[in-house]
């Protein structure tokens, strides 16, 4: 099966090899090496000189983590225009007071509602950067810039965008950020990174959940380890993706990224489909997901159930209440112009026996004509 979802993604085979070894101890130099390589390398990713806490857990794990270890604020505003801001909201809830701002999932935030949460009293602000449920790009640095007017707490949940798109914490003022490793990064899932500069820490809630507790992390990051034993196989995985990361180089990497969603944006466009997000001046299209809406006429099933069965090519539906009205494909990680040509013309020949579209692959293969 070829995964063209926005997570898990694809293994390159390297990262596949890199499991299959022997345990090593949890505390010695060997294990300290790696976690070392990792944690300077999602440094550079995250773009931030702060912490980084590696916590053994899905990308989930780690946006609680930040919103629980940093919940010492009278009211947070959680910013919400698809599933994972609803998440943030929901997780949120469990810790502090919340004010949700909230518009229609594929829709774009205004910024003076973000003002209004900060007006209202809202010391932190949390949000998606990219909003997988819905392929849209949020405007992390327009927000960012705005907490940061009333010296408000920013945590941002970067899952689809670090590794695939760019990430400038320091740069833009965000304090916290979260990355899981089977989305852009091409890792395995199983690993979440959790970004914290020195400000977050005058947030610092201690009667957060004890494994989530960032302040143990970030005690055992002096010795380059974990406070509890980690996945270690998950860390060899993590390493060696890091690895191709550096080797591809970060901006490469992000390039290739923005050129295989253009053109599945490209495709969808002069195919006749309709793009699922609605773009403000702020918001753009998701680099590393794209969300098109079902053509009419077409089910769920008769799309996504006759690639995979005839093709052996997964997308991703619509989550919630986007079931069976858009599909998503994921261009993350380490896949390019052969898989996302692949799935293209799976998509067309499976559209164009319903008559829901017209060719279009050529336009998609001009744009991707300079990738290696
Ligand atoms: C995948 C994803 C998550 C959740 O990650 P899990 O690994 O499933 O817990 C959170 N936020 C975004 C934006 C995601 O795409």
């Amino acid at each position: 099966m070829l995964l063209m979802i926005p997570g898990p993604v694809q293994l390159h085979e390297r990262i596949i090899r890199a499991m299959a070894r022997q345990m090593i101890g949890h505390r010695t130099a060997d294990f300290s090496a790696i976690m070392e390589f990792c944690v300077e390398k999602l440094r550079e990713i995250f773009g931030t000189k702060g912490d980084i806490c590696l916590i053994s857990g899905s990308g989930t794990a780690g946006m609680e983590a930040a919103i629980a270890s940093f919940s010492r604020v009278k009211k947070i505003a959680t910013l919400e225009n698809g599933k994972f801001g609803e998440r943030l909201g929901d997780i949120a809830e469990r810790y502090t007071q919340v004010e949700r701002v909230k518009v229609p999932w594929g829709e774009s935030f205004e910024l003076d509602a973000v003002k209004e949460a900060l007006d209202n009293g809202c010391e932190a602000v949390a949000f998606v950067h990219n909003e997988t449920s819905t392929g849209i790009l949020n405007p992390a640095k327009e927000i960012a810039k705005l907490a940061k007017e009333y010296d408000a707490l920013v945590i941002m949940d970067a899952i689809t965008s670090a590794g695939g798109d760019y990430v400038k914490m320091d740069e833009w003022g965000v304090d916290v950020a979260i990355v899981g490793s089977q989305k852009c990064l091409g890792a395995p899932p199983g690993l979440a990174a959790v970004a914290v500069s020195e400000k977050a820490w005058d947030y610092y809630n201690e009667r957060c959940p004890y494994y989530l507790d960032l302040a143990a992390y970030r005690k055992k990051l002096k010795d380059m380890q974990t406070p509890y034993t980690p996945a270690v196989p998950l860390f060899f995985a993590l390493a060696e993706a890091l690895k191709i990361i550096d080797e591809e180089g970060l901006e490469n990497r992000i390039q290739r990224h923005r050129i295989l969603s253009a053109a599945v944006r490209k495709w969808a466009v002069e195919a006749g489909l309709e793009l699922f997000p609605n773009l403000n001046k702020y918001s753009s299209y998701s680099n590393t997901v794209t969300a098109i809406k079902m053509p009419e006429g077409v089910s769920d099933s008769e799309l996504r159930g006759t690639l995979k069965k005839e093709y052996g090519i997964l997308v991703s539906g619509g989550q919630g209440e986007l079931k069976g009205k858009i599909f998503r494909i994921g261009t993350m990680g380490n896949v390019g112009k052969f898989e996302t040509v692949s799935t293209l013309a799976a998509l067309e020949d499976v559209l164009m026996r319903k008559n829901a579209i017209k060719p279009a692959l050529q336009y998609a293969q001009i744009l991707l004509r300079d990738l290696q």
